[in-house]
């Protein structure tokens, strides 16, 4: 609003091209991390392979960035600290293909507006090395210098200058944190450079510029994690995914692990991520995000990057296909992923015949569908339970394997004794150390893949119930579990309805044989009003988890030694066998050099 009280209306001046600068650096220049990424992204454009970056103080008292790069010619100094002067871009047209992580030429005018900065370069070409110091957006002149090829960048007391700006950043260990996780980033996504990053003299990272995709992650995520990562390539409709996801227990309940990139750019958009969660679901606790590397490649002309340089979100020209890509890319890897059955089997238990990675279905054991053959425990008023008739395996490839599981092979023959614990955990040796499984997720996850598969053959192997279960429920609540009555069905629940306030259960899948109908149908019903509008494929899939759980032992439930290890076979081949339906974990390896570690027999 104009002041009121003035007698003239107030002139319009243009402003200062440094006043200018300090309001973009409010947009480009946050905090010492932004600083730290513009500066090594410079570096990266310039052509570097090696970027050295020197922090004091988080980086808020200064920073330093050095890198082997093209150079800026001495003429051309100035030039790179003023706003809206780039080499990257030349016109509109370009916007549509950068290749650059830089283009806008604002990050340098910006930084320098808000810092004590000094730009010393030597490209190739010329004399000597030549350097330019700039005050707070006060530039001097350009002088001839000691230095070496490449360019080196000092930023000092960032801020200092705009007290307003100052009082935002945190502790020098959080800014630290910041300022380190960019150079992460462009370290994952830069193979080619070598990267090393120094705090107050201590060495934080350093990613030589041979090191492969493996060993940059084992240098951000450590050796031990990355070593245990799923490596997984995934080409869908134009959008090529690379991905490295770290094992479950890696799994965090923030996004800090979770890098994703975007045709060589970090991204972190909220939509994407929820197709990451979406992508590894199962596989990691509820309301958790995995560790994760994720390599994004569509065509540039899809992708809209002309957006904030802060904010690193993205627009998509066909966003629900690139999304899909992702969710189904990190579903399918994972599912054939090696760590999957990672010390499944007990010692000496001959060889799974079927591999993850490998082309085939995995086989189903022929067991009958209880734990072993001594369950005969069925749900209250069925009068018992039938077996089925063991399901035939078809392979991807069309032709049928033989499931050669021998019903009379007696229990751990292969010479794995099992341990029950608590009534709850299962212990065995298995190859180089010993396994506790939990048996309620090993069963719920052992119901669940065979159930998906008989699903996916479109035939779920049913168990009539002699006397229909009748469940009484109010009106709405019939009427909503009816207008579902074909996803139940698909699922291997058949109900109907009995009356206007009773539903009838008239057979469930023969496999759940710990199942309680009733409390089943109070899940399902739960289900149904929580997913009112949901998809019927995201409704099937909510109810087949909770059919999982409900059918499978509970915690506390004591087990007889050939159901455990009934079960134990069962769980041997399966597609997915780390976590259950929720993402907690089926099993805990504990490896003999963890045990040796724990008795002090190693250090
Ligand atoms: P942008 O990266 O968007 O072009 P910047 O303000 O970050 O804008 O940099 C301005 C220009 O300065 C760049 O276009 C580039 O020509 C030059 N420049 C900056 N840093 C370097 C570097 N480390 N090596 C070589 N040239 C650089
Ligand atoms: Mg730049």
């Amino acid at each position: 609003m104009p002041d009121s009280s003035a007698s003239t209306a107030p002139s319009i001046q243009r402003l200062e091209a440094r006043v200018i600068d300090q309001i973009a650096a409010g947009e480009v220049v946050e905090r010492p991390a932004s600083v730290v990424k513009e500066l090594v992204e410079n570096a990266i454009d310039a052509g570097a392979h090696n970027i050295e970056v020197r922090l004091q103080e988080g980086g808020m008292r200064r920073i330093e960035v050095r890198d082997d790069g093209l150079g800026i010619a001495a003429a051309d100094l100035p030039l790179a600290l003023t706003s809206h002067a780039t080499s990257k871009l030349r016109q509109v047209g370009d916007l549509e293909a950068i290749a650059s992580l830089g283009f806008r030429g604002e990050a340098l005018a910006s930084i320098a507006s808000v810092s004590r900065l000094e730009l010393v370069s030597w490209p190739a070409g010329q004399q000597d090395a030549a350097s330019l110091r700039s005050d707070y957006g006060h530039l001097g002149e350009v002088q001839a210098a000691a230095g070496a090829r490449g360019t080196r960048l000092v930023v000092e007391d960032l801020f200092a200058q705009t007290p307003a700006r100052l009082k935002f950043l945190k502790r020098p260990a959080t800014e630290l944190a910041h300022c380190a996780a960019w150079v992460e980033r462009l370290a994952l996504s830069h193979v080619g450079v070598g990267f090393r990053v120094e705090h107050q003299g201590r060495c934080l990272l350093e990613v030589a510029a041979d090191a492969d995709l493996a060993a940059r992650c084992a240098a951000v995520y450590g050796a031990g994690l990355a070593d245990n990562m799923v490596a997984i390539e995934h080409r869908n409709s134009g959008v090529q995914l690379q991905a490295r996801v770290g094992p479950p227990e890696s799994a965090r309940r923030d996004a800090r692990r979770v890098n994703v990139f975007l045709n060589g750019r970090w991204v972190r958009d909220p939509r994407l991520l929820r197709a990451v969660r979406e992508g590894v679901r199962e596989f990691v606790p509820l309301g958790h995000y995995p560790t994760l590397y994720l390599a994004l490649s569509v065509a540039p002309d899809r992708v809209d990057v002309n957006v904030h340089p802060q904010k690193t979100e993205v627009r998509f020209r066909d966003e629900r296909l690139i999304f899909g890509s992702v969710v189904r890319g990190l579903q399918e890897g994972l599912s054939r992923a090696q760590w999957a059955t990672r010390a499944a089997g007990p010692v000496g238990s001959p060889p799974p015949r079927w591999r993850p990675g490998s082309r085939v279905s995995p086989p189903q054991s022929s067991l009958p569908p209880g734990l072993g053959a001594g369950d005969t425990r069925g749900a209250p008023g069925s009068g018992g339970w039938r077996d089925p008739a063991p399901p035939s395996v078809v392979g991807e490839g069309g032709q049928a394997e033989a499931v050669s599981l021998p019903l009379d092979t007696p229990a751990g023959s292969g010479g794995g004794r099992v341990l029950s614990v608590a009534k709850t955990y299962l212990v065995r040796e298995v190859e180089g150390g010993l396994e506790i499984l939990d048996q309620h997720a090993l069963h719920e996850r052992v119901n669940l893949e065979e159930l998906r598969q008989e699903i996916r053959q479109g035939q779920v192997v049913t168990q009539p119930l002699l006397v229909p279960v009748l469940v009484e429920v109010g009106r709405v609540e019939l009427a909503l579990l009816l207008d579902k009555a074909d996803t139940l069905r698909a699922l291997g629940v058949e109900v109907e309805a009995f009356g206007d306030h009773t539903l009838a259960i008239r057979s469930v899948p023969a496999r759940l044989t710990r199942l309680v109908p009733e409390k089943l149908l109070d899940d399902l019903l739960e289900i149904a009003r929580e997913q009112r509008a949901a998809s019927p494929e995201k409704l099937a899939e909510e109810m087949l988890y909770s059919m999982a759980c409900r059918g499978a032992v509970m915690a506390g439930d004591r087990l007889q030694e050939e159901d455990l290890q009934g079960l134990l076979r069962r769980g041997a081949h399966l597609p997915q066998d780390r976590t259950c339906a929720h993402g907690r974990p089926v099993r805990v390896f504990l490896s003999l050099e963890d045990l040796e570690k724990a008795f002090y027999r190693r250090v």
